[in-house]
């Protein structure tokens, strides 16, 4: 069992949850993001971060995002891992951000 990130995540994708995940098991793909079921030991810290209510409990999900189950399962390890949230492509902290690098 895992928890899984449904649709209301694709083209929002702030990365709210993979600052919390204790496990590192949250991956970015194209449109969204996705748990890694292996990886991710159930704790739900990530759920009450999402700001548009994408994550479930695999047992939860509902109905009419049964799909995500194997997509997260599909997807999550052909994504880099990524561990820190990212802020708007334009503005203030990523010019900072980039400064960085
Ligand atoms: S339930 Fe915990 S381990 Fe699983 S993705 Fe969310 S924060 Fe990570
Ligand atoms: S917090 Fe929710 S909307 Fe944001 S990246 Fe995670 S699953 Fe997607």
């Amino acid at each position: 069992m895992a928890y899984i990130i449904a649709e209301p995540c694709i083209n929002v994708k702030d990365k709210a949850c993979v600052e919390v995940c204790p496990v590192d098991c949250i991956y970015e793909g194209e449109t969204m993001l996705y748990i890694h079921p292996d990886e991710c030991i159930d704790c739900e810290a990530c759920v009450p971060e999402c700001p548009v209510e994408a994550i479930f409990h695999e047992d939860n999900l509902p109905d009419e995002w049964k799909e995500f189950t194997a997509l997260n399962a599909e997807e999550s390890p052909k994504c880099p891992v990524i561990n820190e949230k990212k802020d708007a492509l334009e503005g203030e902290s990523c010019n900072k951000a980039a400064k960085k690098h």
